[in-house]
């Protein structure tokens, strides 16, 4: 997670990967102890990224000598304090070029928009689900997916990346994180929830999400306070 090489001290460290193993700790807290400024850069830093889903399975805590395994997959900021977090996997080209112009105020943030406020799609007045679909065959490359019963998770992601995948015909898939501060992820699945249970005709809903752990939490399992797996509660030692 962390190229760590002996320094004395250092403006800003840069973390991209997440928690993994006791090394990756160990190199972590060794980097913030020596750096007035620490970013989390990507997905998996700012919230544990998609690999963060082996906790489901319970394989914290494995391992062997040099390569001890944590007990779960975490997010930086479980361990250390974070000053900046550029999420994205990758990060945007534009939030890379803000940061870089201006390191200690990436100030374009507009809390609140999400990736629906950026896609070009076309999107119906009030979105009722009625089923969800499989694939992307047949779907209208002009209409929003999530009206056509694509799972597409724009609508609760933050904007940033200027609905890259929508933009290419694939739907969202969150890599951007919740609206909210990355130790906020609780707040915005249930947010997310909550929205995606409103436009659904539950009378009528045939079947449901595939994977909804995988629809809701692909980038952020590793953030939530109630995630499964022998690992939970490995946070903020
Ligand atoms: S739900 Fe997806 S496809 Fe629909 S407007 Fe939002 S980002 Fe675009
Ligand atoms: S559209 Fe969604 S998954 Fe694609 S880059 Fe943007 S936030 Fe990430």
């Amino acid at each position: 997670m962390l190229d760590a090489k002996d320094y004395e001290s250092a403006d800003i460290a840069i973390v991209t990967g997440s928690l993994r193993t006791e090394a990756d700790e160990r190199r972590l807290r060794r980097a913030r102890e020596k750096s007035k400024c620490l970013l989390a850069f990507g997905s998996c830093a700012c919230f544990g990224g998609m690999h963060g889903l082996a906790d489901l399975e319970g394989v914290g805590g494995k391992g062997g000598p040099g390569f001890w395994l944590r007990d779960s997959v975490d997010p930086v900021w479980r361990a250390a304090k974070v000053d900046l977090a550029v999420p994205g996997c990758p990060p945007p080209e534009k939030k890379v070029k803000l940061l870089l112009e201006n390191v200690l105020s990436p100030a374009d943030e507009k809390q609140g928009r999400s990736v629906c406020d950026e896609c070009g799609r076309k999107r119906s007045g009030e979105r009722k689900i009625a089923k969800f679909r499989r694939g992307l065959k047949g779907v209208d490359e002009e209409r929003c997916f999530l009206d056509q019963g694509v799972p597409c998770i724009g609508f609760a992601t933050s904007s940033g990346c200027g609905a890259l995948c929508p933009s290419v015909n694939y739907p969202c898939y969150g890599c951007m994180g919740f609206n909210g501060g990355v130790a906020e992820q609780d707040e915005g699945v249930a947010r997310a929830i909550s929205a995606l249970a409103s436009s659904l005709e539950l009378e009528n809903v045939e079947g449901g999400l595939a994977d909804p752990v995988g629809f809701f939490m692909r980038f952020a399992y590793p953030c939530f306070s109630l995630k499964g797996g022998k690992g939970n509660g490995s946070g903020g030692r």
